[in-house]
């Protein structure tokens, strides 16, 4: 098998290769095969962290990669929201995107030839029938220094920026706003990539959902993947009316013990685990907090920093509904339920201890207007 179509299923050529991995996503989830569980796993990681790659990556082979692929569309499509479908299709064109452009600068490092893992800019282009679409415009170290632009930039036909490109991205995206010559546009090298994410975007969510029942066979696969469709469920409906606070204060001294545990480890450094980072990051982003106040709040510099910023505008983005932090429930399963105290009896849910507490301690003072004040 192609090694490429591990890290990218979506690939014309991969959905060959599942084809002749000679065994079907039925007959994988009928005998409860690891990509099954992969399947779940890449659904999971997408709706709550924005990203389809493993949280343990050694631990599965390339084939069971490639197979979770078709599970995860089956999954999403039982689950069938549209919230699920265009989360799962951001987070695998999100992930697609860090892969391209890991792939493309260990290309330019010319180490391709040792590596069968790695795709070209122009395999991806290919792969999209974007290659008469797109030319590169090298420039030279001089014309670098005077322009002060990327070290590469390309020319990519209207058409095709046109298609790939939407109005709700920014003025800066505008045709008008664009460098334009002979039926082409000028981009750099991350708006390029920005696009290509937005090809593979497009490819995921074509044919999203379909239906699985209405045949025997279809009927038999959602059956029996019923546990694992119950378990996106309750992730996307953790969010319910107890998921939710309309106090705009952050009072650190106020927070559930479970948060005030997490803002703890976080600030002496600790690196917390991918479930436990994002059940704080969804609660501090419910308090309406932007990044530079959570990585201010948790003492965070460096990569922690921007990978917590990353987090956050990915939050942020959703909209906030689908990504409330977990219930209580949630948390003890996550074994971040830690320190309860006597509020802890009569909610069910971080941010309703949260709402009580505030209510409860009357006049209250922002935790962002002293850090203003200390400035
Ligand atoms: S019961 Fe809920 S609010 Fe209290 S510590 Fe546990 S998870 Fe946090």
């Amino acid at each position: 098998m192609d090694p490429h179509y591990a890290r990218y299923p979506f690939f014309d050529g991969a959905r060959a290769a599942v084809g002749d991995a000679d065994i079907s996503p039925a007959a994988l989830i009928a005998e409860d095969a690891p990509a099954v569980e992969r399947g779940l796993e890449r659904v999971e990681r997408a709706l709550m962290e924005g990203t389809v790659a493993a949280e343990e990556p050694h631990r599965w082979s390339d084939r069971e990669e490639l197979l979770s692929y078709p599970i995860a569309r089956i999954l999403v499509s039982l689950v069938d929201t549209p919230a699920a479908v265009d989360k799962y299709a951001a987070a695998e064109a999100t992930t697609a995107h860090d892969r391209f452009r890991a792939d493309f600068e260990t290309d330019d490092d010319g180490l391709q030839s040792t590596t069968t893992r790695t795709v070209s800019l122009e395999d991806v282009l290919r792969e999209f029938e974007l290659a008469a679409d797109v030319r590169p415009e090298r420039s030279t170290p001089d014309s670098r220094r005077r322009s002060g632009r990327d070290p590469t930039q390309y020319w990519i036909d209207v058409g095709a920026y046109l298609t790939l490109s939407t109005a709700d991205w920014g003025e800066r995206w505008r045709l008008v706003n664009r460098e334009l010559a002979t039926g082409a546009v000028r981009v750099t090298t991350d708006e390029l990539h920005r696009l290509l994410e937005e090809a593979v975007h497009r490819r995921v969510a074509d044919g999203l959902p379909f239906e699985v029942r209405g045949s025997s066979a279809g009927d038999e696969i959602a059956d029996a993947l019923e546990d694992e469709v119950a378990s996106i469920r309750d992730l996307l409906n953790d969010h319910d009316a107890a998921g939710r606070t309309d106090v705009e204060a952050v009072v650190p001294a106020l927070f559930p013990p479970c948060m005030k545990a997490l803002v703890q480890r976080a600030r002496e450094g600790e690196s917390l685990p991918a479930h436990s980072e994002f059940s704080l990051v969804s609660f501090l982003v419910a308090l309406g907090m932007d990044a530079t106040e959570v990585t201010t709040l948790l003492d965070v510099t460096d990569e922690t920093a921007s990978r917590i910023a990353t987090r956050v505008e990915y939050l942020t983005d959703a909209g906030g509904s689908q990504f409330a932090p977990p219930s209580c429930a949630s948390m003890q399963s996550y074994g971040d339920c830690v320190n309860k105290d006597e509020r802890c009896e009569t909610i069910s849910h971080p941010l309703s201890y949260y709402t009580s507490a505030v209510r409860d301690a009357g006049d209250v003072r922002d935790w962002r207007e002293t850090v203003t004040d200390d400035e």
